[in-house]
């Protein structure tokens, strides 16, 4: 990493590229641009033969035009302190760009969470959350967590507990954290919300029919061939969904610890429990295998989909990618220098801030379930249900035509709440998608990424000017 930029230096860098063109003073642009807070705490924890390990954690605010900031908590041994503030810049970015009404913020706790027991993961998430607490960097109306890589439902449900025991008579204290389990305050459709999201963006850069004729692609998300790296909760729920509910071809897988490879398609629900059976995806019958899973993300295919880490492609193996469009699933995969060879190749880049928001856009319905007490469709389901019952019943009256059964049931359906998770998601999806083609076509630029961070920067910076912070 030493002779190279760093991830927030790279963040910082497609920020530059496409703040030119907005129209805001340079003073708003740079406060824009930086990191509000950084918080690092260093906490003791015991091990069960007496020793004492130091661990390291972060926060960073990276913006307060809106409150409250909202950001993952990741959890690997690799976490730093420019990566957590490259990822809380992103998330401003990304909120921004979906309309989600919230600042960007991240977390990062350095360990490898595969090395601990689950007491001692248990312990290492309260007391992170206990140092946030001390500092007010947690609250439902400051600053509000979720998972990343490394982290789940698991550690949700301890950061909420930690906070409700802290905070007994905060009404909206569930609010503290999305991504938690259903039965204590999650939504339905989180856990899926990003790889979901993935499809949906994937879907709609499909359906430009000039896009796709400018790389020899046939227009529509249907027969795509993709190469996935990242087995994660992005990767994997993005294989599935994109499969079966778009027929795209998953080709090739890459994990960490190899890669498979079949031009013809893999079954991913088959790949998925050879996996868990075997703990690896090498040898996985009817496909080729790599050990060095590097190699997997060079085959032939049209989308290759990122989502696993940052700075995956780079100048090293840009030129050597085969795919016409990069889905960037993980957070920063594709460095600046990667994406002008691939720019330069006529790749089209749908861009992480884009592209995996699907994550925070199904939190934030998570938080207003939290601060509205009830559960999405209740009200509604049940009234929807009977008027389209009424209306079945007047259409048969006036046909003497009978509905069948099954089709009676598929047509009074009202909706709950996983529904209109999911159709809210996929509108958010798709309006994003247009804005940023909007931004894209007036800007006369070539890059998708551009056109989106001109957006999200325009109008984080408009908030900043309606505030009279910058006037
Ligand atoms: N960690 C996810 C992301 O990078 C989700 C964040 C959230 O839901 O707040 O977008």
């Amino acid at each position: 990493m030493s002779n190279q930029t760093s991830f927030y230096e790279n963040v910082n860098r497609y920020f530059d590229q496409a703040a030119i063109y907005t129209n805001h003073p340079a003073a708003l642009l740079e406060h824009v641009k930086q990191c509000n807070c950084t918080y690092r705490v260093e906490f003791p924890l015991r091990h069960d033969d007496g020793t004492i390990e130091i661990i390291y954690g972060w926060r960073v605010e990276h913006s307060h035009h809106k409150l409250p900031t909202k950001g993952g908590i990741r959890y690997a041994p690799e976490v730093n302190e420019d990566e957590v503030q490259a990822l809380a810049a992103l998330m401003t970015y990304k909120c921004a760009i979906v309309d989600v009404p919230f600042g960007g913020a991240k977390g990062g706790i350095k360990i490898d969470p595969k090395k601990y027991t689950l007491p001692q993961l248990e312990r290492i998430t309260r007391r992170y959350t206990h140092e946030l607490i001390k500092k007010n960097f947690i609250g439902p109306a400051v600053d509000v967590p979720a998972p990343d890589y490394g982290s789940g439902e698991r550690e949700m449900a301890w950061i909420a507990d930690t906070y409700l025991a802290t905070h007994p008579l905060e009404l909206n204290a569930l609010g503290c954290v999305t991504g938690k389990p259903v039965a204590q305050g999650g939504i339905r459709g989180r856990r899926e919300a990003t790889g979901r999201g993935l499809f949906y963006a994937l879907r709609e850069a499909c359906n430009q029919v000039d896009d796709m004729k400018a790389r020899n692609l046939s227009t529509g998300v249907a027969g795509k061939r993709c190469i996935v790296q990242g087995l994660g909760n992005v990767g994997s729920n993005f294989a599935q969904i994109a499969s079966r509910e778009g027929q795209v071809v998953i080709t090739g897988i890459a994990e960490y610890e190899g890669g498979i490879f079949n031009g013809e398609g893999l079954d991913i629900d088959a790949v998925l429990q050879y996996r868990q059976e075997n703990k690896s995806i090498l040898n996985y019958p009817g496909a080729i295998s790599f050990a060095n899973s590097g190699e997997v993300l060079e085959q032939e295919c049209d989308v290759l989909v990122p989502a696993a880490l940052e700075n995956q492609i780079t100048e090293q193996n840009a030129a050597r990618i085969q795919a016409k469009i990069i889905l960037e699933g993980a957070n920063g995969p594709v460095t600046p220098e990667a994406e002008e060879i691939l720019l330069h190749k006529g790749v089209l880049m749908i861009p992480d801030m884009y592209a995996n928001a699907g994550g925070v856009i199904v939190s934030y319905f998570e938080w207003l379930k939290n601060l509205s007490h009830v559960r999405f469709g209740r009200l509604s389901q049940l009234a929807e249900e009977k008027s389209e019952g009424k209306l079945l019943r007047a259409i048969e009256e006036a046909t003497h035509f009978q509905f069948p059964e099954i089709e009676r049931k598929q047509i009074v359906h009202g909706s709950d709440e996983y529904d209109l998770v999911v159709s809210g998601l996929e509108k958010t999806m798709i309006d994003a998608y247009l804005n940023i083609l909007e931004i894209r076509g007036q800007k006369k630029l070539q890059n998708l990424r551009t056109a989106a961070y001109a957006i999200s920067i325009d109008k984080v910076a408009t908030t900043y000017e309606q505030l009279g912070i910058f006037p």
